[in-house]
Parts: structure tokens; sequence; C-alpha cells
């Protein structure tokens, strides 16, 4: 037989087993605590339906496609919620996951949303060589992006239309991707993030995660390492949707953002850095790389900075054990959706750094989403900063709960979050025999 495989798009979609994944380990860690059996946790971690599918899209003369993945996981607790993430490795089991832990951030921030998530198979890199045009061209990826999502948003119309699955932005999508959903349905309650202006739109959504993440990461310095933050010392990985409002809020508050990295590169100045001067740098060269406020930083370094609290705000597990030995900081604080595999996690614990839990600390976006669903036929909006008081209220009362249980039960404030998560949707997966 001849040496050349064959693989399509939808083979490397398609692993044939889900690989050890965070939110299953936990899940089933939470579950003998709980006292639940084992079939239990499995209705619990397992999808209610996946679909793989094609989009073909006509962009700029050529017919390109793209392979993605929608996972609606649970619908116990409301509709399936979560937003499209545009990459170049999204998997099935990725997108599974992802849609997971939404239906676990829902339930632990107690709002009446199920999980979901899309993932679209997007390589920028390739799209560059294919059109001949030379990175990074921010117009053509915008060309790219919209003609990818309003393609995707002609195949699932009627889900989006008849709210069963509400979706909103993840990596590589933002407002501008959302106006082509709503575009497509006309109705403003069928996508969550839209931009300003667009019907249904809510002020403030846009900085909703960072705003709650920024919130998550002084309580947790004051309550459970304390320190003041006034003063305390934070590094950032990540400067895209979340981690902007997030280091603005934070230097807001007194907090010393010291470093900084994204993807080109990174910046630190142990002073703090003066974050309107490196958004002015953002906003003209789309990276922190080269600003002028403080010396080049890289990620390695960055994980290692001697801080108060470290923030991973860009990609899932970057914190894995030989990272997580390195880390000087007294607390992490998960912007990101699980920057900490399960081995980092071990590793904090038992060096006794504290982990605040993704879906407590990045809720605040789908607790705006929440509130831009619900608000979204009416013509008087919520103001921005009512906004704001929602979501700290929301997450503020889950962290009291989290963090008690923890304290109570000697476990880690992860751990205690998704015990709470899984009690709420156990509660009405039973109720509502879905199990
Ligand atoms: P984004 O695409 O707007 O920004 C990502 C940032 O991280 C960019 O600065 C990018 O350069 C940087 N980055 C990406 N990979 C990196 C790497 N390997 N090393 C260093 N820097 C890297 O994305 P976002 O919307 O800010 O989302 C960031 C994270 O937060 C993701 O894990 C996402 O799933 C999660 N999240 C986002 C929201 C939201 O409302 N946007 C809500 C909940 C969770």
């Amino acid at each position: 037989m001849s040496e050349v495989q064959f693989h399509t798009e939808m083979e490397t979609l398609l692993q044939t087993a889900e690989p050890e994944t965070r939110s299953v380990w936990l899940m089933h860690e939470a579950g003998e605590r709980l006292g639940l059996s084992h079939d239990e946790v499995h209705e619990l971690v397992a999808p209610e339906r996946v679909t793989v599918f094609r989009v073909s899209c006509k962009i700029l003369g050529k017919v390109v496609n793209f392979w993605g993945c929608l996972s609606l996981h649970n619908s116990a607790r409301g509709p399936f919620k979560g937003g499209i993430r545009l990459a170049p490795d999204v998997t099935i089991w990725e997108t599974t996951e992802l849609s997971r832990l939404m239906t676990l951030k829902c339930a632990a921030c107690d709002i009446e949303f199920g999980g979901g998530k899309t993932g679209i198979r997007v390589d920028m890199p390739a799209m560059y060589k294919l059109f001949d045009r030379t990175p990074r061209d921010l117009d053509f990826e915008k060309i790219i992006t919209i003609d990818a999502v309003e393609y995707y948003s002609k195949i699932f119309r009627d889900v989006f239309s008849s709210h069963l699955y509400i979706p909103a932005p993840d990596m590589g999508t933002g407002p501008d991707e959302m106006a082509f959903i709503y575009n497509e349905t006309q109705d403003p309650a069928s996508v969550t993030g839209k931009g300003d202006g667009v019907q249904g739109w809510l002020p403030g959504r846009k900085e909703s995660t960072g705003i709650g993440c920024s919130y998550v990461a002084m309580r947790t310095l004051d309550e459970m390492v304390g320190i003041a933050p006034d003063g305390a010392t934070i590094a950032i990985q990540g400067f895209g949707n979340v981690g902007r409002p997030l280091a603005k809020d934070l230097a807001e508050h007194g907090v010393k953002v010291v470093g900084i990295t994204d993807l080109w590169g990174g910046v630190h100045n142990p002073e703090g850095l003066d974050i309107d001067a490196l958004l002015q740098h953002f906003e003209d060269n789309a990276t922190v790389a080269n600003f002028g406020g403080g010396r080049p930083l890289n990620n390695e370094e960055l994980f290692g900075l001697d801080v108060d609290c470290l923030i991973p705000a860009a990609a899932g597990d970057v914190i894995c054990e030989d990272v997580a030995k390195t880390i000087k900081a007294k607390c992490v604080v998960e912007a990101a959706n699980m920057p900490t595999t399960i081995d980092g996690m071990k590793t904090l614990w038992e060096r006794g750094i504290i982990v605040a839990p993704d879906i407590l600390a990045n809720a605040g976006g789908v607790i705006a989403s929440m509130l831009e669903y619900s608000s979204s036929l009416s013509a008087i909006k919520p103001e921005r900063h009512e906004v704001y008081k929602i979501l700290k209220k929301k997450i503020g009362e889950n962290f009291d709960l989290s963090r008690d249980r923890a304290a109570e039960e000697d476990i880690g404030f992860v751990e205690a979050a998704i015990e709470i998560a899984m009690e709420r949707v156990y509660s009405v997966m039973k109720g509502r025999r879905m199990m």
C-alpha cells in the first residue's frame, strides 16, 4: 500500500477520542466529591450536539473553503451560548471543551444560558499566501474574517433566529463580524457582542470581560493574598479585547501593570507602564512590541516576573507544569479560557499559588451578553456603569460562594467554582428529566 496518507480536513478535525481535557478532569474529580455516579458525570460532560460543517466563501473572486465545528453542549439552564473562534488550529475537541466551559461559566455565575461554541479553521498566513499579500494587512484580514462569518451565518441562520444558539465574539472575531450575523437574521437578540449602534447593542459590552477580570484580580489580591490592590504589581499576557480594558481598569485603580506581552513582543517597566500611552502605541502599531516606555520582554520572562499577580489573557494551556514552577506571582487570575493545564494547576496548588478560575474571572463578557440579549428589543438601554455594576454583582456573589466553599472543603478556588456550577446544572437536568 502507498505510504502516502490522504487526510481530509474533516479527519483532522475529528479525532478518535477526546484527549484528556482540563474540564473533564475537574468535573470527574468534583463529581466524586459531590457523590455523583459515573453516568451522571458523563451526562454533564457530554455535548448535546456537535456539527461539523464546511463554509464555502467567495472571497475577492476566489472560492475558499473553511471547515468548522459547532458544539451545543448543554441547554438545561437556557439557550446555548458561546463565541465564534477563528483560528488555524481549531479541533472538534477544543470546540467541545470550550462549549463545556461555557456551560460551567454560565452556571458558576448563575445566569440563564447554557453552553455552546463555534470554531472555524481560518489560517491567516495561508490566506496571505493564497491571495499573494504581505502580512500584516489588517484590512485584508478583516475581509477574510467577515466573509467567513457572513457565509457561516447563512448556514446557521435558523439556529440563531430561533435563539437555540446565541453566538458572540471569541478569538479572531469581534463586533464587526457579529454585525454580519445580525444582517442575516435581522434579529437583535440572535447575537451578542454587537458593535455600537447596531440594533440591540449594549454600552460597555466590549470592555465587560476585562472589567470583570480586573474586579476578580483586585478581590483575589485583597481577600485571598492579603495585598492591597493599590500599588500591587501585575503582569499580563495578551493585549486584545480582554487585555486592553483589563490593563486600563487596573491602572485606573492604582495597580502597577509592570509587564505586558502579545504575539509580537512585550514590554516591562518595574515602575508601572503608562497604559494610556501604551494604548495609543497599540492603536498606531497593533502590538505592544517596541513601546518606548519600558524594556523589551518576551513571554517566558513575563511568566517569571516577580509580581503579585499574573494574568494570562491570551491563549489556552500556556501555564504548563514547567512554566508553573517558574511563576513568582502569589496568584494567577485566568482571564483566558483554560490558560492553566491540569499539571500546571497541580503545581501551582502545591506551591500555594492561588488560581482564580476562568469561569469567574472572564465571565464579565457573558454576563453583559445576557443583559444585551434580554434588553435587545428595548429602546431603553442600561448605561455603561449599570452594566458594570450588574456584572460585578453577579461575579462578586459567586466569587464569595466559591471562596468560602474552597476554605470549608480545603480545595482550590477553581475546584470550588466547578462544584457550584456542576450542582446547578445537575439539579436542573434532574428537574427537567434530562438525566
Ligand atoms: P484577542 O484575539 O482580542 O487578543 C488576544 C491577545 O493575546 C493578543 O494581544 C494576541 O497578540 C495575544 N496572544 C495570542 N496568543 C499569544 C501567545 N501564544 N503568546 C502571547 N500572546 C498571545 O482575544 P481576546 O478576545 O482578548 O481573548 C483572549 C482570551 O480570553 C481567549 O482565551 C478567549 O477565549 C478569552 N475570553 C475572551 C472573552 C471576550 O469577551 N473577548 C470572553 C471570555 C474569554
